[in-house]
């Protein structure tokens, strides 16, 4: 528990500051510990802990014939086997109802303490040997000394090079120093009455940073004044879900294959219509799923088999042969599909008259179903119009899934039947 090792290490600061007894804290940074893990070695090291057996043999298992593949400018290597490094996206663990209960990931985080430098000097050989033996690296240049209550002038090394003594450093997320007397905010966390969460100390530098990527007040103010549960949980989500609706209306913006889907009254917590609008029924959601994937553009058609293939793949479509087989060829246009559209274009008309009222009724009506992209607008995501209520949105959905999941279907039926 890192809120366990900080508070012994803060008890350690505290008692040799009041009895003014010299201190000597080593903060050890190995380099890439997770990575370059030795596999080898630490079976070995498992096998000397007393791990024996089945259990010894699941971890040798599991780490073996670990292969990855690498990818650089669209092409894939062989794989390759990989006899070093923890793998982060299968990590060791188990989950008890939904509670992870991972490994610890603090592992890497060496911390020696002594009173005597002679003491903490064979501390660091003993550890450099150690390190050698076991293929990890020990970097000299972010390990560091922190000296309390000793004036003279003192050094210590590590692999013969010397290591630097400063004023602090940051251990397992906390800033240490050497002469305050107080330390820092959330040393006063850890070590005062305050319930404080072991990994939300930990990564308190990393929260610093995401706090400012959203634009919430930082974690460094909130420790000393912090917000009310529900009114903080309420601000994030508002603050996080805005940011992400922003980003993803931004970047969709100069997406062509997107601008048949309405981002714009996206509501944060909200399914879209396509979603909503289908109901529980196992075979409107899969026509649903089709649907959201005409939406979002990732239906292949044969103008983008064309745009992302050979030059000699040609995007005329294959079963009228006219044209481009684009989107609207597709829903509106062609013409080998006609006698499946037209039944539920029909029923679309009928019920889209009823949905008008005002005075332009005729001028609306006409550019929506003989302006072709508006029409598309209307099958593929009508929640463009805000001129239609909520329940008439989900009633032309309805036609509209139906409709492109008849027409998807057609068209592969009579592909097939071409080949
Ligand atoms: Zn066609």
């Amino acid at each position: 528990m890192p809120a366990i090792a900080a508070l012994i290490l803060t008890e350690l600061i505290t008692e040799a500051n009041k009895s003014n007894s010299s201190l000597y804290i080593a903060l050890m940074d190995a380099k890439k510990a997770f990575d370059i893990l030795w596999h080898l070695g630490l079976l070995r090291e498992m096998y000397n802990l007393g791990l024996r057996g089945d259990n010894w043999l699941f971890f040798k298992n599991w780490y073996e014939e670990v292969t990855s593949k690498i990818k650089w400018n669209g092409n894939i290597s062989r794989p390759i086997q990989e006899q070093q490094g923890t793998f982060e996206k299968n990590q060791l663990g188990a989950y008890i109802g939904c509670t992870y209960c991972g490994i610890p990931t603090v592992a890497d985080d060496v911390t020696f303490i002594s009173k005597s430098p002679i003491e903490l000097q064979t501390m660091l050989d003993v550890q450099a040997y150690y390190a050698n033996k076991q293929r990890y690296l020990l970097s000299e240049q972010k390990s560091t000394i922190l000296v309390l209550n000793d004036k003279e002038n003192r050094s210590w090394s590590l692999n013969n090079k010397e290591l630097s003594t400063s004023e602090s450093a940051v251990h397992l997320g906390i800033e240490r120093h050497s002469t305050s007397k107080s330390g820092s905010k959330e040393e006063r966390r850890i070590s005062g009455k305050t319930y404080c969460d072991p990994s939300a100390c930990h990564e308190i530098h990393q929260l610093a940073e995401i706090a400012d990527q959203y634009n919430l007040p930082s974690p460094h103010d909130l420790i000393d004044n912090p917000p009310i549960k529900e009114t903080w949980n309420k601000l994030v989500n508002q603050t996080i879900s805005s940011h992400f609706i922003l980003t993803l209306q931004q970047e969709s913006e100069n997406k062509s294959t997107l601008k048949y889907l309405n981002l714009s009254d996206t509501v944060p917590g909200k399914p879209h219509n396509i979603w909503t609008s289908c109901g529980n029924e196992p075979f409107a959601i899969t026509m649903a799923h089709l649907k959201a994937k005409i939406a979002v553009g990732t239906i292949v058609l044969q103008s983008s088999k064309a745009k992302h293939s050979k030059p000699e793949v040609s995007p005329i479509c294959q079963l009228c042969h006219i044209e481009t087989e684009d989107m609207i060829h597709f829903l509106i246009k062609c013409t080998v599909l006609k006698t499946t559209r037209s039944p539920f274009l029909q029923e679309l008309k009928t019920f889209v008259r009823t949905c008008l009222r005002g005075e332009n009724d005729e001028t609306l009506f006409h550019e929506l179903f003989y302006n072709n992209e508006y029409l598309a607008r209307l099958i593929i995501d009508c929640s463009f119009f805000h001129f239609l209520k909520n329940t008439e949105k989900t009633r032309i959905e309805t036609i509209s899934r139906g409709l492109c999941y008849k027409l998807y279907q057609k068209r592969a039926t009579l592909l097939a039947d071409n080949s």
